[in-house]
């Protein structure tokens, strides 16, 4: 069964550690626009030339070209199964014209899991986050941090800090969040389609809560394909 799902929240809230556990689980893409992105800066692209620009303030990258570059992504074949969006939309024309495109195909939207936590446990989480340069495997300086300092559990690769997570990055994008990507769960509440989760829990509860809501979605959707 297809299974379409966006993941929200503010930076920080956990999109990325839920993210790769669903992506285990339901064997569906994970498409993360920012990934993406810093792949395109790291590739020294023209479209990464572009993006830096923007994401080194902590503004969104224009919107013309976060769509194009998702679609082109929803096209290849391994989203025919499904796919888990994390990042976008983050606008409310992203997400106009993301529903206008896929509303009548396979790829609508079925599930939007929307990460809350309050703003002072995520700047404390932002500035403390280190990532894996070769997996992407998130750890924290605190609460969660790699058995030998700067290499990554799972894998041995160098742990770094994105050069959007500093103080001044962060309140913009925290800014962002809420002017621009607040509407945009506004619109999909209105379609019912959101589920709210505590992301403040340990990440045990966080997963339990996530595989609940999907879990249910699957069980009931799969009666009603018997029926
Ligand atoms: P993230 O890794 O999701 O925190 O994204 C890092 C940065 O990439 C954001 O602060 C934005 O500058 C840019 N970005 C990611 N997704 C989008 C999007 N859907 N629209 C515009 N900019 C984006």
């Amino acid at each position: 069964m297809k299974l379409n799902i966006l993941i929200m929240g503010p930076a920080g809230a956990g999109k990325g550690t839920m993210s790769e556990l669903i992506e285990k689980k339901y064997n569906i893409a994970h498409i993360s626009t920012g990934d993406m992105f810093r792949n395109e800066i790291k590739n020294n692209t023209q479209l990464g030339q572009r993006a830096s620009e923007y994401i080194k303030q902590g503004l969104l990258v224009p919107d013309e070209l976060t769509i194009e570059m998702v679609l082109n992504r929803l096209s290849q074949p391994d989203c025919d199964n499904g796919y888990l969006l994390d990042g976008f939309p983050r606008s409310l024309i992203q997400a106009n014209v993301f529903d206008t495109k896929v509303i009548e195909t396979p790829k609508d939207v079925n599930l939007v899991i929307n990460l809350t936590v309050d703003k002072e446990a995520l700047i404390d989480r932002i500035v403390n986050r280190r990532i894996c340069r070769k997996c992407g495997a998130v750890y924290n300086i605190n609460t969660l941090p790699p058995k030998q300092e700067g290499i990554c559990d799972e894998c041995g690769g160098e742990l770094y800090q994105r050069a959007d997570d500093n103080r001044e990055s962060l309140e913009r994008r925290m800014q962002s969040y809420e002017v621009e990507t607040t509407p945009v769960l506004t619109h999909y509440k209105r379609l019912n389609l959101v589920h709210d989760i505590n992301a403040s829990q340990t990440i045990e509860k966080v997963w339990a809560d996530v595989e609940k809501v999907i879990d249910e979605y699957l069980a009931q959707n799969t009666q009603k394909e018997e029926m």
